[in-house]
């Protein structure tokens, strides 16, 4: 397959493609609480919402918070602590410090009215490409797609792309498969129809013989299904050591660390790691970076374990070890939670394996 539009496949393929998802989407879309009016507001607050958070959590968190805030105007007004409230147990508040501040601005801005243009968008608070074209085609049918995982997963296999999805290549061939099957006039349809085939059929395990594509479908057809999207392989992907500290105090308290608010697992709670020199050793690694940015010493303690997880290009070997510390005050971004709390606190996946690995003593332990 090039890494094009297939030549082949004109006009009318296109056309029929389109109009069977469409079909599809109109027999079987779920019926969400965000699906009733498509008002900008509705449409936006439940993309922000479902970012890094699953559909069904999501609908119960949206009517509450809709019952709360039921206008933007409403969200301005109300006072941050409120809007938090709203939140709770919905995890990630930077979404909701984003919501209420993007609600502040668009008052002052744009007289309250949220701009139907995709530029527009993705220069608010907490609203990136993917969500400004989601919102722009769902809210406003400008003629955009947003392209997100569920998407790229659908299109990859449709089209039996076979290029590395993250390449620069690999985003603008999707992008342009997305916009070569967009429908005139039907951008919010077409973009939901898309996002729920890939939610609810065309998922890491597809369901084809349930899909409205399974006769067009070149992956289907190729048997390649499980082989799309393509990543790269563990054998393509370089090696990163990383050192990373379980650091306890004699209140079984744990020390966590925010990550900045751009780049990997922004804003998340994360263990304090740091990236391994060649050679070095992990534990006086660990003690000497710590201390250079927080003044304080560690002793190691006898229990450690390893990790091994993929993040893009980069195969990551996390090698970690609990530490105690004396219980002082802290110098951000690393702060003390309790034991109890580290569960309700977001943390990214690898480490969450980790915590989990402590505080069981099942895994790893020597
Ligand atoms: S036929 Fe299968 S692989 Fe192809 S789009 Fe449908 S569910 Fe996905």
């Amino acid at each position: 397959m090039p890494n094009s539009v297939p030549i082949a496949m004109t006009g009318p393929w296109y056309e029929d493609v389109t109009q069977e998802l469409l079909n599809w989407f109109s027999a079987n879309a779920r019926d969400l609480p965000w699906r009733c009016h498509y008002t900008p507001y509705e449409i936006w607050v439940s993309e922000i919402m479902l970012q890094q958070t699953q559909m069904l959590r999501v609908v119960g968190y949206f009517r509450h918070f809709m019952s709360r805030f039921p206008t933007l105007q409403a969200l301005a007004h109300a006072n941050l602590e409120e809007v938090l409230s709203a939140w709770e147990g919905l995890g990630y508040y930077r979404r909701a410090k984003s919501l209420h501040e993007t609600a502040r601005l668009v008052m002052t801005q744009y007289g309250g009215v949220l701009p139907s243009d995709q530029e527009k968008l993705e220069a608010l608070p907490g609203i990136g490409h993917y969500t400004a074209a989601a919102i722009a085609a769902i809210a406003f049918e400008q003629p955009t797609v947003g392209v997100d995982a569920n998407v790229v997963r659908v299109l990859t296999r449709l089209f039996d792309y076979p290029e590395d999805v993250r390449s620069v290549t690999g985003k603008t061939c999707i992008e342009r498969f997305a916009r070569t099957l967009l429908p005139r006039g039907q951008a919010r349809a077409f973009n939901q129809a898309l996002m729920e085939l890939g939610a609810l059929i065309c998922g890491r395990k597809p369901l084809c013989t349930d899909c409205p594509w399974q006769k067009r479908c070149l992956a289907h057809a190729h048997g390649s299904e499980s082989q799309r999207p393509v990543q790269p392989s563990p054998a393509q992907r370089q090696l990163r050591s990383v050192t990373a500290g379980l650091i306890v105090d004699s209140q079984r308290r744990l020390v966590l660390c925010q990550r900045p608010n751009h780049g990997i697992w922004a804003n998340l709670w994360a263990l304090p790691e740091f990236t391994l020199q060649s050679n070095a050793d992990p534990v006086a690694y660990f003690s000497t970076c710590f201390a250079r940015q927080t003044g304080l010493s560690v002793r190691a303690l006898h229990w450690h374990t390893e990790l091994r997880h993929a993040y893009t290009k980069w195969q990551i070997l996390l090698q970690a070890r609990a530490y105690c510390l004396e219980s002082v005050d802290l110098p951000k971004p690393f702060a003390w939670f309790a034991a109890c709390d580290v569960a309700h606190v977001p943390v990214p996946s690898p480490h969450r394996t980790l915590l989990e690995r402590f505080f069981d003593r099942k895994a790893g332990r020597n």
